[in-house]
């Protein structure tokens, strides 16, 4: 494995640094209370672990941005990002690549699948521009199974682009089962369900700034226990 990667609890990590902590305990929401003094302070994370650090995570988008700015230098580049979860990643990751690009959308979903198997992939293309003539990099959070970037590639092929290459944030290498790796990528990771950094549960944890593998407790509260 290309990058070590120490679990820690989210908890010791807002111990240690947290700006959104006051006396810095998990739980000392009143550095965030607004005007009204009512402002949603629940913590889903008190006991998640961490797998990889916001800093880990920003070392890596630095050197990733550095990587494109290589790649594509003097050549038309579109990063189309794959919603939601590449959102968080996106915007950090043209922020680090230092040539001209372009930005898009797509949006894949499976339906009928479980948390850990997806069902059958549905791609929505309607907010892809034209990208005759581009380099496309398809950016999305995770490469799991594989099964959605296939199904990406396929649908943006249509658009006739000059070239496609696929970027993720983490790749499940142990998981995956197509006839395909993506070009780009941030860590690779062991067979578990996390969340942040643009990943979720239930819609949950996307804000989270680094990447962690929730406990019962977390999933709980993310289906409103
Ligand atoms: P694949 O088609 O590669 O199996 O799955 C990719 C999609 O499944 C990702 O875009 C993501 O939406 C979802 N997914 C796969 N593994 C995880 C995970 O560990 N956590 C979260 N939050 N989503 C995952
Ligand atoms: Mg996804």
């Amino acid at each position: 494995m290309e990058w070590q990667l120490p679990i820690r609890m989210a908890s010791d990590r807002i111990r240690e640094s947290s700006p959104h902590t006051k006396s810095g305990t998990a739980n000392d929401c009143s550095s965030f209370t607004n005007n009204t003094g009512d402002f949603p302070c629940q913590e889903f994370n008190s006991s998640m672990r961490v797998l990889i650090t916001e800093e880990q995570i920003r070392q890596r988008v630095i050197e990733l941005g550095a990587r494109l700015s290589h790649e594509y230098q003097g050549r038309p580049l579109t990063i189309l990002g794959v919603l939601t979860g590449s959102v968080v990643l996106l915007a950090d990751l043209i922020r680090a690549t230092n040539v001209p690009l372009r930005v898009a959308l797509i949006s894949a979903s499976s339906y009928g699948g479980t948390r850990t198997s997806p069902g059958e992939l549905s791609v929505n293309s309607s907010l892809v521009p034209d990208l005759s003539g581009r380099h496309v990099v398809i950016l999305d959070d995770i490469f799991d199974t594989g099964k959605t970037m296939v199904g990406l590639l396929d649908a943006v092929q249509q658009f006739g682009p000059a070239s496609i290459k696929s970027a993720v944030l983490l790749w499940k290498t142990e998981r995956t089962c197509v006839d395909l790796v993506p070009d780009f990528f941030g860590f690779q990771i062991p067979d578990e369900f996390v969340v942040g950094y643009g990943l979720d549960y239930n819609d949950e944890f996307r804000h989270l700034p680094y990447v962690g593998i929730p406990d019962p407790d977390d999933l709980h509260m993310a289906n409103g226990g």
